[in-house]
């Protein structure tokens, strides 16, 4: 039998529903989300649930951290099946606003920006994203009040732009980060993988492959960045129809490595298969890596 989920589309119900909670002791961790749920935001919802009385699922497709160019009006809506999914993992409550002025309301002009982490990688490919991504989160977290908010290693650099938001504006939320969830042959499960034709998906398996020749370099002691991203590059330069880096950063600060690497690297990758733009990481020296169906080896 699955549980009831409290569904809420408005901001001050929501936050009477919470209050109640919080004054009863009930502890709360927040997962927000751009719907389209899969295995990857469930595992967060149920991760979510361990360091929390009440799981509160937000689904909103955030305007502001989309570009002219890209996919805000064709990004997938599936509110019915993701309720669904969200009471079959336990989740609380959904906070699902029905319109882009629930969060950003006439006159809204407020914006928070995490300059130095936000600047290479997705930053400097999409500029103003994570600052939309930041004041949205900054936003939730006022509306929702969590004591714990979980987001995927996934999108790492994200990850770590909210963890420095926290940090500066002495926020009491814990940042949880948890592990990239997969498909059963590497490929990191992502909304915008329905986009996919068959032949991109499989052609989009060169990412995991290319994450998993670095960590099998790295694990046999190769710390020669240029020669990690090359591993990778080799991967995905073929199969990808544009590649928008490969690359190594500093894991915590996101700045950009050359050289030798420390003992924790992580490898970035962006790259368009058809017109589908993905993103996957590992950090080398920490994450086990992608398990690919198709382990070829590449030649050196
Ligand atoms: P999104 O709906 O794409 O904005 O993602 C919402 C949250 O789910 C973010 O914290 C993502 O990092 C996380 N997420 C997305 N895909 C995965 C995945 N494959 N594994 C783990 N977390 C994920």
């Amino acid at each position: 039998m699955t549980a009831r989920v409290e569904s809420f589309t408005a901001v001050a119900p929501l936050q009477a529903h919470l209050a109640e909670a919080r004054a009863k002791g009930r502890r709360i961790a927040v997962v927000p989300t751009m719907g389209a749920l899969h295995a990857g935001h469930l595992a967060l919802c149920t991760e979510a649930r361990r360091h929390a009385d009440l799981v509160v699922t937000t689904i909103f497709v955030n305007p502001t951290q989309f570009g002219p160019s890209e996919d805000f009006g064709r990004y997938p809506r599936t509110l019915d099946a993701d309720l669904a999914a969200c009471a079959r993992v336990g989740v609380d409550v959904v906070f699902a606003p029905d319109d882009p002025s629930v969060i950003y309301p006439e006159g809204d002009q407020t914006r928070v920006r995490v300059p130095e982490v936000a600047r290479w990688f997705e930053g400097e490919i999409r500029p103003h994203h994570f600052e939309g991504v930041a004041t949205v989160c900054l936003k939730l977290f006022h509306i929702v009040g969590p004591g714990t908010a979980v987001f995927g290693r996934k999108d790492y650099q994200q990850l770590q732009v909210i963890k420095r938001l926290v940090r500066d504006l002495f926020l009491p939320v814990t940042i949880v980060g948890h592990p990239t969830q997969r498909e059963a042959d590497g490929l990191a499960l992502s909304s915008r993988n329905v986009y996919l034709s068959k032949q991109d998906r499989e052609a989009a398996l060169a990412i995991p492959r290319g994450l998993a020749a670095a960590v099998r370099a790295f694990s046999s002691g190769e710390r020669r960045i240029e020669e990690l991203e090359r591993l990778a590059r080799a991967e995905v330069a073929g199969s990808a129809r544009s590649v928008d880096y490969v690359s190594c950063a500093h894991p915590d600060d996101m700045t950009p490595l050359a050289g030798t690497a420390p003992d924790r690297v992580l490898l970035a990758i962006a790259a368009r298969y058809g017109t589908t733009r993905l993103i996957d990481n590992v950090v080398l020296g920490e994450d086990p890596g992608p398990t690919v169906a198709d382990d070829r080896t590449v030649a050196a």
